[in-house]
């Protein structure tokens, strides 16, 4: 199956940080872990972000927690940016060449190893092994027992690169391991549970619904709520491939003048049907030299969208054109926005990007 190989290959390409360390079992929950304390303060963590990045910059908030009890979703801001029963905050990095490269997972608040898992495979469930990872939803792990009875959680980290044993005092920015694809996850991104006395609570609201949230004001995390998330854009000289995309290609911006096509293309998380998608490349002179406009009919949660155009006769004009995709709901409203440089060099300089063989 073409899309796991690259996964793995991908994922397995650069060298480990660190030796496996021993399997030791994740607590279900806080009851099973370090009995709360009697409950003399009410006093809440500060939590610093749980992974090296600048959100919205180079990482993204794509999944909140579900304060829905039912069979429904709703996010702390009443929207339905969640999953039924989500526990926690996911935050998206931009594809499998960026946990490749390697992302720190930090420790959000001083405390102690309460459980650590390490040594599951990347890559499980999109390879269709649910069997496999059953239980063990959250993959390579760490639970951290604060004070208080409050406890934080880190699922998904890569295989072989958890650095923390059970018991070790970590403070907060420690790095507890690496990002990566293991467990119930079909994206790359840190998924983090927060609870208190073994509920689940959400960061931005704290234990009572529509408190103030847990996060430090550095991590900026309040401000940063979108409705829909572009976390890649890029061009190609061809019709993109999603399986590359994932792995990280596509990103240089720059095609050959003698490309077959020139694609924009555009990938984030909850875009939805009617959702109107603008894409236009337009030259130093202010010439467009390709615009297109698509009114999106499926929307989807995890989505990936492209247009372009053929060269012209003789090919494209070498050269230097910004490119701009806009998503607007409703239509003439901007609710995301992408610019970004592309290079159409004289030469076919793709080849220098390394072409997979
Ligand atoms: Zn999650």
């Amino acid at each position: 199956m073409k899309r796991t190989a690259l996964v793995l290959s991908v994922l397995a390409a650069p060298v480990l940080v660190a030796p496996v360390l021993a399997v030791t079992a994740l607590p279900a929950a806080a009851q099973d872990g370090v009995s709360p304390p009697a409950a003399a303060s009410d006093a809440s963590p500060v939590l610093s972000l749980p992974i090296e990045c600048e959100l919205d910059r180079d990482c993204w908030l794509v999944r909140y927690l579900d304060h829905d009890p039912g069979p429904g979703v709703r996010d702390y801001r009443g929207g339905d940016l969640s999953g039924d029963g989500h526990s926690g905050t996911d935050i998206a990095v931009a594809d499998y060449a960026r946990i490749a490269r390697g992302v720190p997972v930090l420790a959000a608040a001083a405390g102690v190893v309460a459980g650590a898992r390490d040594g599951m495979t990347d890559g499980q469930l999109i390879q269709g092994d649910a069997a496999g990872i059953r239980g063990s939803e959250c993959g390579n792990g760490v639970l951290l027992e604060h004070a208080d009875g409050w406890q934080t959680q880190y699922c998904h980290m890569r295989r072989g690169s958890v650095l923390v044993q059970e018991g070790q005092k970590v403070d907060r920015g420690d790095r507890l391991g690496l990002v990566g694809m293991s467990g119930e996850t079909s994206y790359p991104h840190l998924h983090f549970s927060v609870r208190r006395d073994g509920r689940d609570v959400d960061p931005f609201t704290g234990i009572e619904d529509g408190g103030a949230p847990l996060w430090a004001a550095s991590v900026g995390a309040a401000d940063v709520y979108a409705p829909v998330v572009v976390t890649a854009a890029g061009v190609a000289g061809e019709k993109p491939d999603w399986d590359l995309v994932q792995a990280g290609r596509y990103t240089s911006g720059q095609i050959p003048a003698t490309a077959e096509a020139l694609v924009v293309w555009l990938r984030g998380y909850w875009l939805e049907p009617g959702d109107v998608i603008r894409y236009s490349v337009v030259g130093s002179d202010g010439t467009p030299i390709f615009e297109s406009v698509a009114t999106d009919e499926k929307g989807n949660r995890d989505f990936f969208r492209f247009s372009g155009t053929r060269p012209p006769e003789g090919g494209f004009e070498p050269g230097s054109y910004e490119a701009r995709v806009t998503i607007e709901r409703p239509a003439g409203t901007v609710i995301a926005e992408r610019r970004f440089g592309i290079t159409i060099a004289p030469e076919a300089a793709e080849a220098s990007e390394g072409r997979r063989s």
